[in-house]
Protein backbone atom coordinates (compact mmCIF):
# COMPACT_ATOMS: atom_id res chain seq x y z
CA UNK A 1 0.00 0.00 0.00
CA UNK A 2 1.10 3.81 -0.76
CA UNK A 3 0.41 6.61 1.50
CA UNK A 4 -1.04 9.95 0.97
CA UNK A 5 -1.24 12.13 4.03
CA UNK A 6 -2.40 15.69 2.67
CA UNK A 7 -5.61 14.12 0.24
CA UNK A 8 -8.03 15.89 2.14
CA UNK A 9 -6.20 19.14 2.30
CA UNK A 10 -5.73 18.43 -1.52
CA UNK A 11 -9.43 17.37 -2.16
CA UNK A 12 -10.65 20.90 -0.43
CA UNK A 13 -8.19 22.88 -2.71
CA UNK A 14 -9.82 21.15 -5.78
CA UNK A 15 -13.01 21.48 -4.64
CA UNK A 16 -12.62 24.92 -4.22
CA UNK A 17 -10.79 25.58 -7.43
CA UNK A 18 -13.42 23.41 -8.93
CA UNK A 19 -16.27 24.95 -7.58
CA UNK A 20 -14.94 29.08 -8.91
CA UNK A 21 -14.79 27.20 -12.22
CA UNK A 22 -17.36 25.13 -12.66
CA UNK A 23 -20.49 25.34 -10.95
CA UNK A 24 -21.71 22.12 -13.34
CA UNK A 25 -22.45 19.14 -11.81
CA UNK A 26 -22.80 17.24 -15.29
CA UNK A 27 -20.01 17.06 -17.10
CA UNK A 28 -18.95 15.76 -20.42
CA UNK A 29 -16.97 13.22 -19.15
CA UNK A 30 -19.35 11.74 -17.23
CA UNK A 31 -21.24 8.79 -19.00
CA UNK A 32 -24.39 7.71 -17.61
CA UNK A 33 -23.79 4.10 -17.52
CA UNK A 34 -27.29 2.65 -16.81
CA UNK A 35 -30.25 3.75 -14.78
CA UNK A 36 -30.38 1.36 -12.12
CA UNK A 37 -32.89 1.35 -9.94
CA UNK A 38 -36.41 3.75 -8.98
CA UNK A 39 -36.37 4.11 -5.28
CA UNK A 40 -40.31 4.78 -5.45
CA UNK A 41 -42.88 4.56 -7.91
CA UNK A 42 -43.46 7.47 -9.82
CA UNK A 43 -46.47 10.05 -9.45
CA UNK A 44 -48.43 10.47 -12.73
CA UNK A 45 -49.94 13.13 -11.00
CA UNK A 46 -47.87 16.60 -9.33
CA UNK A 47 -48.06 16.12 -5.24
CA UNK A 48 -50.46 12.97 -6.09
CA UNK A 49 -52.99 15.41 -7.40
CA UNK A 50 -54.85 15.55 -10.91
CA UNK A 51 -54.31 19.31 -10.82
CA UNK A 52 -56.70 19.88 -14.13
CA UNK A 53 -59.45 18.71 -11.10
CA UNK A 54 -58.50 21.82 -9.31
CA UNK A 55 -58.02 25.58 -9.25
CA UNK A 56 -54.71 25.91 -8.23
CA UNK A 57 -52.36 28.67 -7.39
CA UNK A 58 -48.64 28.74 -6.96
CA UNK A 59 -46.75 30.84 -5.18
CA UNK A 60 -44.06 31.13 -2.92
CA UNK A 61 -43.49 32.28 0.93
CA UNK A 62 -43.02 35.79 1.01
CA UNK A 63 -41.21 37.80 4.17
CA UNK A 64 -43.69 38.30 6.81
CA UNK A 65 -45.62 35.02 5.39
CA UNK A 66 -46.95 32.36 8.10
CA UNK A 67 -49.51 29.66 7.71
CA UNK A 68 -52.49 32.19 8.78
CA UNK A 69 -51.65 34.80 6.59
CA UNK A 70 -51.55 32.79 3.50
CA UNK A 71 -54.96 31.28 4.31
CA UNK A 72 -56.26 34.44 5.52
CA UNK A 73 -55.36 35.78 2.24
CA UNK A 74 -57.44 32.88 1.00
CA UNK A 75 -60.15 32.85 2.40
CA UNK A 76 -59.85 30.25 5.57
CA UNK A 77 -60.92 31.08 8.80
CA UNK A 78 -58.66 31.54 11.52
CA UNK A 79 -60.44 28.82 13.52
CA UNK A 80 -60.00 26.39 10.58
CA UNK A 81 -55.82 27.50 10.47
CA UNK A 82 -55.73 27.05 14.28
CA UNK A 83 -57.35 22.90 14.02
CA UNK A 84 -54.72 21.93 11.26
CA UNK A 85 -51.82 23.62 12.92
CA UNK A 86 -52.80 21.71 16.64
CA UNK A 87 -53.57 18.68 14.37
CA UNK A 88 -50.83 18.19 12.25
CA UNK A 89 -47.44 16.81 13.67
CA UNK A 90 -44.27 18.72 13.26
CA UNK A 91 -42.78 15.41 11.24
CA UNK A 92 -45.37 16.51 8.55
CA UNK A 93 -45.18 20.16 8.57
CA UNK A 94 -43.75 22.44 11.13
CA UNK A 95 -45.53 25.64 10.73
CA UNK A 96 -43.74 27.93 12.79
CA UNK A 97 -40.99 27.13 10.09
CA UNK A 98 -42.11 28.31 7.03
CA UNK A 99 -39.31 29.84 4.64
CA UNK A 100 -39.39 32.73 2.98
CA UNK A 101 -38.89 31.60 -0.98
CA UNK A 102 -40.22 28.11 -0.47
CA UNK A 103 -42.66 27.23 -2.82
CA UNK A 104 -46.14 26.33 -2.10
CA UNK A 105 -49.30 25.37 -3.86
CA UNK A 106 -53.04 26.15 -2.98
CA UNK A 107 -55.76 23.47 -4.33
CA UNK A 108 -58.86 25.02 -4.64
CA UNK A 109 -62.43 23.73 -5.20
CA UNK A 110 -63.38 24.50 -9.32
CA UNK A 111 -66.93 25.89 -8.16
CA UNK A 112 -67.70 28.92 -7.64
CA UNK A 113 -67.01 29.37 -3.83
CA UNK A 114 -63.18 28.37 -4.23
CA UNK A 115 -62.93 27.06 -1.03
CA UNK A 116 -59.25 25.82 0.13
CA UNK A 117 -58.81 22.11 0.08
CA UNK A 118 -55.19 21.14 -0.09
CA UNK A 119 -51.77 22.63 0.76
CA UNK A 120 -49.14 21.62 -0.71
CA UNK A 121 -45.81 23.33 0.79
CA UNK A 122 -42.53 22.20 -0.92
CA UNK A 123 -39.99 21.93 1.66
CA UNK A 124 -37.05 20.89 -0.39
CA UNK A 125 -36.63 19.77 -3.93
CA UNK A 126 -37.85 16.10 -2.92
CA UNK A 127 -39.81 16.72 -0.31
CA UNK A 128 -43.02 17.99 0.67
CA UNK A 129 -46.41 18.24 2.71
CA UNK A 130 -49.77 18.30 1.78
CA UNK A 131 -52.45 19.59 4.06
CA UNK A 132 -55.84 18.83 3.48
CA UNK A 133 -58.32 21.21 5.04
CA UNK A 134 -61.49 18.98 4.91
CA UNK A 135 -60.23 16.50 6.47
CA UNK A 136 -57.63 18.06 8.94
CA UNK A 137 -54.82 15.62 8.05
CA UNK A 138 -51.48 16.21 6.41
CA UNK A 139 -48.73 13.88 4.78
CA UNK A 140 -45.35 14.02 4.12
CA UNK A 141 -44.24 13.28 0.66
CA UNK A 142 -41.22 12.79 -1.43
CA UNK A 143 -40.87 13.68 -5.19
CA UNK A 144 -39.71 10.11 -7.22
CA UNK A 145 -36.10 9.96 -7.22
CA UNK A 146 -34.38 8.20 -9.95
CA UNK A 147 -30.69 6.68 -9.48
CA UNK A 148 -28.41 6.74 -12.22
CA UNK A 149 -25.23 5.26 -12.08
CA UNK A 150 -22.67 7.02 -13.85
CA UNK A 151 -18.90 6.61 -14.36
CA UNK A 152 -15.93 9.09 -14.65
CA UNK A 153 -12.36 9.14 -15.15
CA UNK A 154 -9.48 11.73 -14.40
CA UNK A 155 -5.95 12.42 -14.64
CA UNK A 156 -3.91 14.08 -12.07
CA UNK A 157 -1.73 17.05 -13.80
CA UNK A 158 0.06 19.58 -12.92
CA UNK A 159 -2.88 21.69 -13.06
CA UNK A 160 -4.60 20.28 -10.49
CA UNK A 161 -7.91 22.59 -11.39
CA UNK A 162 -7.78 21.51 -14.97
CA UNK A 163 -7.48 18.10 -13.81
CA UNK A 164 -10.71 18.41 -11.89
CA UNK A 165 -12.55 20.28 -14.22
CA UNK A 166 -11.37 17.65 -17.07
CA UNK A 167 -13.12 14.63 -14.79
CA UNK A 168 -15.82 16.79 -13.66
CA UNK A 169 -15.83 15.68 -10.06
CA UNK A 170 -18.18 17.63 -7.91
CA UNK A 171 -17.38 18.80 -4.73
CA UNK A 172 -18.87 15.75 -2.82
CA UNK A 173 -17.59 13.27 -5.34
CA UNK A 174 -14.22 14.42 -4.99
CA UNK A 175 -14.41 14.24 -1.44
CA UNK A 176 -16.02 10.61 -1.15
CA UNK A 177 -13.19 9.86 -3.02
CA UNK A 178 -10.63 10.94 -1.19
CA UNK A 179 -12.41 9.45 1.77
CA UNK A 180 -12.43 6.28 0.23
CA UNK A 181 -8.61 6.13 -0.01
CA UNK A 182 -7.69 8.28 3.22
CA UNK A 183 -6.09 5.47 4.38
CA UNK A 184 -3.88 4.05 1.82
CA UNK A 185 -2.86 6.33 -0.24
CA UNK A 186 -0.87 9.72 0.88
CA UNK A 187 -1.84 12.45 -1.50
CA UNK A 188 0.83 14.44 -0.30
CA UNK A 189 2.77 11.84 -2.92
CA UNK A 190 -0.02 12.11 -5.75
CA UNK A 191 2.28 12.15 -8.65
CA UNK A 192 1.70 14.05 -11.86
CA UNK A 193 0.05 11.50 -14.08
CA UNK A 194 -1.74 9.48 -11.75
CA UNK A 195 -5.25 8.46 -12.79
CA UNK A 196 -8.46 7.62 -11.99
CA UNK A 197 -11.65 5.80 -12.99
CA UNK A 198 -14.81 6.09 -10.79
CA UNK A 199 -18.35 4.39 -11.02
CA UNK A 200 -21.10 6.35 -8.77
CA UNK A 201 -24.40 7.07 -8.00
CA UNK A 202 -26.93 10.15 -8.61
CA UNK A 203 -29.86 11.55 -7.48
CA UNK A 204 -32.62 12.66 -9.61
CA UNK A 205 -36.19 14.23 -9.39
CA UNK A 206 -38.35 13.11 -12.37
CA UNK A 207 -35.76 11.57 -13.96
CA UNK A 208 -34.23 15.13 -15.30
CA UNK A 209 -33.66 17.53 -12.09
CA UNK A 210 -30.32 16.80 -10.24
CA UNK A 211 -30.74 16.40 -6.60
CA UNK A 212 -27.42 15.05 -5.52
CA UNK A 213 -24.58 12.81 -5.07
CA UNK A 214 -25.80 9.34 -3.79
CA UNK A 215 -22.07 7.23 -3.42
CA UNK A 216 -19.27 5.73 -5.22
CA UNK A 217 -20.00 2.58 -6.17
CA UNK A 218 -16.31 1.34 -7.62
CA UNK A 219 -13.00 3.63 -7.94
CA UNK A 220 -9.71 2.83 -8.99
CA UNK A 221 -6.60 4.90 -8.49
CA UNK A 222 -3.62 4.15 -10.97
CA UNK A 223 -0.61 5.63 -8.64
CA UNK A 224 2.82 5.04 -9.90
CA UNK A 225 1.66 2.70 -12.45
CA UNK A 226 -0.17 0.20 -9.83
CA UNK A 227 -3.69 0.10 -9.89
CA UNK A 228 -6.10 0.20 -6.52
CA UNK A 229 -9.48 -0.93 -6.58
CA UNK A 230 -12.09 0.29 -4.56
CA UNK A 231 -15.42 -1.49 -4.35
CA UNK A 232 -18.15 -0.43 -1.76
CA UNK A 233 -20.06 -3.31 -0.09
CA UNK A 234 -23.08 -3.51 2.37
CA UNK A 235 -21.20 -5.19 5.80
CA UNK A 236 -24.19 -4.64 7.79
CA UNK A 237 -27.86 -6.06 6.51
CA UNK A 238 -29.45 -4.68 9.90
CA UNK A 239 -27.93 -1.16 9.66
CA UNK A 240 -27.27 -1.10 6.16
CA UNK A 241 -23.73 0.57 6.79
CA UNK A 242 -21.11 -0.27 4.43
CA UNK A 243 -17.21 -0.29 3.69
CA UNK A 244 -14.78 -0.35 0.52
CA UNK A 245 -12.88 -3.25 0.17
CA UNK A 246 -10.25 -3.99 -2.42
CA UNK A 247 -10.52 -6.55 -5.21
CA UNK A 248 -9.47 -9.25 -2.99
CA UNK A 249 -11.82 -8.40 0.17
CA UNK A 250 -9.46 -6.80 1.89
CA UNK A 251 -10.61 -3.53 3.76
CA UNK A 252 -9.18 0.22 2.33
CA UNK A 253 -9.17 1.28 6.08
CA UNK A 254 -5.79 1.46 7.14
CA UNK A 255 -5.59 0.57 11.09
CA UNK A 256 -2.45 0.94 13.52
CA UNK A 257 -0.58 -1.72 14.58
CA UNK A 258 -1.29 -2.14 18.76
CA UNK A 259 2.56 -2.04 18.84
CA UNK A 260 5.47 -1.18 16.88
CA UNK A 261 7.57 -4.54 17.74
CA UNK A 262 7.88 -8.06 19.60
CA UNK A 263 7.92 -6.85 22.77
CA UNK A 264 8.85 -8.61 25.80
CA UNK A 265 7.11 -5.68 28.13
CA UNK A 266 5.39 -2.52 28.59
CA UNK A 267 8.29 -1.12 30.84
CA UNK A 268 6.65 2.25 31.03
CA UNK A 269 3.04 3.88 29.98
CA UNK A 270 1.99 6.96 28.92
CA UNK A 271 1.32 9.52 31.80
CA UNK A 272 1.13 12.57 32.56
CA UNK A 273 3.72 12.10 35.08
CA UNK A 274 6.73 10.10 36.49
CA UNK A 275 9.87 10.46 37.82
CA UNK A 276 12.28 10.14 35.18
CA UNK A 277 14.96 7.67 36.64
CA UNK A 278 17.81 8.94 33.74
CA UNK A 279 16.85 12.85 34.74
CA UNK A 280 16.10 12.11 38.04
CA UNK A 281 13.11 14.16 38.25
CA UNK A 282 9.63 14.46 38.05
CA UNK A 283 7.95 14.97 34.03
CA UNK A 284 5.08 13.97 31.55
CA UNK A 285 6.08 10.86 29.96
CA UNK A 286 4.53 11.10 26.77
CA UNK A 287 4.79 7.85 25.34
CA UNK A 288 4.77 4.04 25.80
CA UNK A 289 8.27 2.34 26.65
CA UNK A 290 8.35 -1.31 25.18
CA UNK A 291 11.14 -2.90 26.91
CA UNK A 292 13.16 -5.73 24.07
CA UNK A 293 16.65 -7.09 22.84
CA UNK A 294 18.72 -4.89 21.42
CA UNK A 295 18.74 -5.20 17.53
CA UNK A 296 14.76 -6.12 17.39
CA UNK A 297 12.94 -5.10 14.32
CA UNK A 298 11.00 -1.52 14.91
CA UNK A 299 8.47 -1.39 12.48
CA UNK A 300 5.78 1.63 11.60
CA UNK A 301 2.20 0.86 13.23
CA UNK A 302 0.62 1.93 9.74
CA UNK A 303 1.32 2.98 6.20
CA UNK A 304 3.01 6.46 6.60
CA UNK A 305 5.99 8.84 5.05
CA UNK A 306 8.72 9.33 7.20
CA UNK A 307 9.34 12.51 8.23
CA UNK A 308 12.08 12.58 10.61
CA UNK A 309 15.10 10.35 10.79
CA UNK A 310 17.47 11.95 12.97
CA UNK A 311 19.81 12.09 16.39
CA UNK A 312 18.89 13.89 19.30
CA UNK A 313 20.67 13.98 22.83
CA UNK A 314 17.22 13.44 24.38
CA UNK A 315 15.56 11.23 21.81
CA UNK A 316 18.73 8.85 20.63
CA UNK A 317 18.33 7.72 17.34
CA UNK A 318 14.66 8.34 16.20
CA UNK A 319 12.30 7.99 13.63
CA UNK A 320 8.86 9.97 13.33
CA UNK A 321 6.37 8.91 10.50
CA UNK A 322 2.87 10.72 9.53
CA UNK A 323 0.37 8.30 8.17
CA UNK A 324 -2.54 11.21 7.48
CA UNK A 325 -2.76 14.39 7.83
CA UNK A 326 -4.24 13.96 11.21
CA UNK A 327 -1.91 10.80 12.63
CA UNK A 328 1.99 10.86 13.37
CA UNK A 329 4.23 7.93 15.21
CA UNK A 330 7.70 8.31 16.27
CA UNK A 331 10.17 5.39 17.95
CA UNK A 332 12.98 6.10 19.91
CA UNK A 333 16.31 5.31 20.94
CA UNK A 334 17.26 2.96 18.55
CA UNK A 335 20.27 1.29 17.50
CA UNK A 336 19.98 2.07 14.16
CA UNK A 337 17.66 3.73 12.06
CA UNK A 338 16.71 1.83 8.97
CA UNK A 339 14.63 4.80 6.88
CA UNK A 340 15.45 8.10 5.58
CA UNK A 341 13.14 11.02 5.69
CA UNK A 342 10.69 11.52 2.68
CA UNK A 343 10.61 7.56 2.17
CA UNK A 344 7.55 5.60 2.05
CA UNK A 345 6.75 2.58 4.39
CA UNK A 346 4.52 0.40 5.09
CA UNK A 347 2.41 -0.78 8.00
CA UNK A 348 4.78 -3.66 9.69
CA UNK A 349 7.93 -2.54 7.75
CA UNK A 350 11.48 -2.16 9.05
CA UNK A 351 12.07 1.77 10.60
CA UNK A 352 14.57 0.64 12.69
CA UNK A 353 16.10 -1.22 15.69
CA UNK A 354 15.93 -1.47 19.22
CA UNK A 355 18.22 0.23 21.56
CA UNK A 356 19.68 2.44 23.94
CA UNK A 357 20.29 5.69 22.48
CA UNK A 358 20.01 8.90 24.33
CA UNK A 359 18.43 9.28 27.95
CA UNK A 360 17.57 5.80 28.25
CA UNK A 361 18.37 3.17 31.16
CA UNK A 362 17.97 -0.20 29.30
CA UNK A 363 17.21 -1.35 25.26
CA UNK A 364 13.37 -0.15 24.90
CA UNK A 365 11.39 1.94 22.40
CA UNK A 366 9.54 4.91 23.05
CA UNK A 367 6.09 5.12 21.24
CA UNK A 368 4.77 8.36 20.85
CA UNK A 369 1.50 9.24 18.81
CA UNK A 370 0.06 12.24 17.56
CA UNK A 371 -3.05 13.27 16.88
CA UNK A 372 -3.70 16.66 15.20
CA UNK A 373 -0.40 17.48 16.26
CA UNK A 374 -1.24 16.69 20.00
CA UNK A 375 0.73 13.69 21.82
CA UNK A 376 -2.23 11.19 23.21
CA UNK A 377 -2.11 8.02 23.92
CA UNK A 378 -2.63 6.11 21.95
CA UNK A 379 -4.36 2.96 24.36
CA UNK A 380 -6.73 5.46 25.04
CA UNK A 381 -7.79 6.84 21.96
CA UNK A 382 -10.76 6.09 19.50
CA UNK A 383 -8.64 5.20 16.63
CA UNK A 384 -9.70 3.74 13.32
CA UNK A 385 -9.93 0.44 13.42
CA UNK A 386 -9.82 -1.91 10.13
CA UNK A 387 -12.01 -4.71 10.23
CA UNK A 388 -11.38 -7.28 8.20
CA UNK A 389 -14.44 -8.34 6.19
CA UNK A 390 -15.97 -11.37 7.97
CA UNK A 391 -15.23 -14.87 6.05
CA UNK A 392 -19.40 -15.57 5.45
CA UNK A 393 -19.82 -12.33 3.34
CA UNK A 394 -16.84 -12.53 0.79
CA UNK A 395 -18.57 -15.26 -1.58
CA UNK A 396 -21.00 -12.88 -1.60
CA UNK A 397 -18.67 -9.92 -2.15
CA UNK A 398 -17.10 -11.48 -4.72
CA UNK A 399 -20.11 -12.52 -6.97
CA UNK A 400 -20.97 -8.68 -6.10
CA UNK A 401 -17.69 -7.17 -7.38
CA UNK A 402 -17.41 -9.39 -10.12
CA UNK A 403 -20.22 -7.23 -12.57
CA UNK A 404 -19.19 -4.36 -11.01
CA UNK A 405 -15.17 -4.61 -12.08
CA UNK A 406 -15.64 -5.92 -15.02
CA UNK A 407 -17.74 -2.82 -15.71
CA UNK A 408 -15.10 -0.42 -14.18
CA UNK A 409 -12.52 -2.05 -16.60
CA UNK A 410 -13.82 -1.16 -19.20
CA UNK A 411 -14.10 2.59 -18.48
CA UNK A 412 -10.89 3.89 -20.10
CA UNK A 413 -8.56 6.09 -18.15
CA UNK A 414 -8.78 10.02 -19.24
CA UNK A 415 -5.51 10.37 -20.90
CA UNK A 416 -2.25 11.83 -19.83
CA UNK A 417 -1.25 14.58 -21.72
ZN1 LIG B 1 9.57 6.64 26.70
Amino acid sequence: MLNISNFRFLSVLLAIMMLSCNQDVETASAKEIETIKVKRIPEPKSFGFTLSDFEVVFDTVRRGDTFGTIMDSHGVLPGKVYQITQRIPDSVMNFRRINTGKPYAILKSKDSTQRVEHFVYQKSVIDYAVISLDSLTGVARSKPITIKQKSTSGVISSNLSDAIDEAGLDYLLTNRFSDIYQWSVDFFKLQEGDQFKLIYKEKYIDDTIYAGLEGIDAAVLKHRGREFYAFEFEVDSLTGRTDYFDEDGITLRKFFLKAPLQFSRISSRYTGRRFHPVQRRWKAHKGTDYAAATGTPIWSTADGVVTKASYTRGNGNYVKVKHTGKYSTQYLHMSRRAVKVGQYVKQGEIIGYVGQTGLATGPHVCYRFWVNGRQVDPYKEDLPEAEPMKEELKPAYFKFIAPLKAKIDQVDYMEIK
